[in-house]
């Protein structure tokens, strides 16, 4: 049985007063309760002070970018071991908006996700497709070229200490969720193209879905059998919206 794992992406968003009252809301209201985590993504400013106020609760910090490179000039980056300096447990590589709008290539991702593990850290590897390769019926392409970038460069023993995440493009911040259903037919091709190379591994990941996740839609999504959790964007700037969704995982 896989625990489940909330983790809240916040983007550019917040500021000091704002980023420390959602914090501080989380943390009050961590659901009672086993069998999951709480995962917040702060912008880089807010990563200290935010793990400040995680400190000793059940909700871990993480980053939402991370650069390949260890140290030296490279202006404007940030290095693995910098974010594992000020606490961050986990990274979340290759989301769909560093793909597009920052050009991120399927290997630059998996150049990041081996720097996060060699920096003691999980990344959280983002897969999906947009609306249009949807329509095309390429979905699995897609998920699988996505993947297969991070397989032949960092190994599959590399996914003993990942988590992936099923983000379809079209999902994101739009109001548009995958039906249970849609997001389970992907997951569990997921999980299989995994199975494929490592039966074991394939068991033990956590596959989150991302993509419009609400505390009324998180209870059907969190009771397919291959979702394992969510990555949340607009949901997690609210503390109660996002202990909402908490809230359902605990309950599946
Ligand atoms: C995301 O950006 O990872 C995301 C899932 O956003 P939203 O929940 O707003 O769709």
């Amino acid at each position: 049985m896989r625990d489940f794992l909330v983790a809240g992406n916040w983007k550019m968003n917040g500021s000091i007063a704002a980023n420390a009252e959602l914090a501080s809301g989380i943390v009050e209201g961590v659901p009672q309760g086993g069998g999951f985590r709480l995962l917040v993504c702060p912008p880089f400013p807010y990563l200290a002070m935010v793990g400040d106020i995680l400190q000793g609760s059940n909700v871990a910090l993480g980053a939402q970018n991370v650069s390949d490179r260890e140290s030296g000039a490279f202006t404007g980056e940030t290095a693995p071991s910098m974010l594992k300096d000020v606490g961050c447990e986990f990274v979340i590589v290759g989301h769909s908006e560093r793909r597009a709008l920052y050009g991120e290539t399927d290997d630059a991702v998996a150049a990041k996700f081996m720097a996060t593990q060699s920096a003691g850290m999980i990344p959280i590897l983002c897969l999906g497709e947009t609306l249009e390769e949807r329509e095309a019926g390429t979905t699995a392409e897609v998920i699988d070229r996505q993947f297969d970038a991070v397989v032949d460069m960092a190994g599959v023993s590399a996914f003993e200490d990942a988590v992936i995440a099923y983000e379809p493009v079209w999902a994101i911040g739009t109001g548009m969720t995958a039906t249970p259903e849609q997001a389970q037919d992907v997951h569990k091709h997921i999980r299989a193209r995994l199975a494929g190379l490592d039966v074991g591994l394939a068991e033990k990941i956590q596959i989150l879905y991302g993509g419009s996740m609400k505390g009324d839609n998180a209870p059907g999504l969190l009771g397919m059998p291959d979702i394992d959790g969510g990555l949340i964007g607009g949901a997690s700037l609210k503390a109660s919206d996002f202990l909402a969704i908490a809230a359902a995982a605990v309950q599946s």
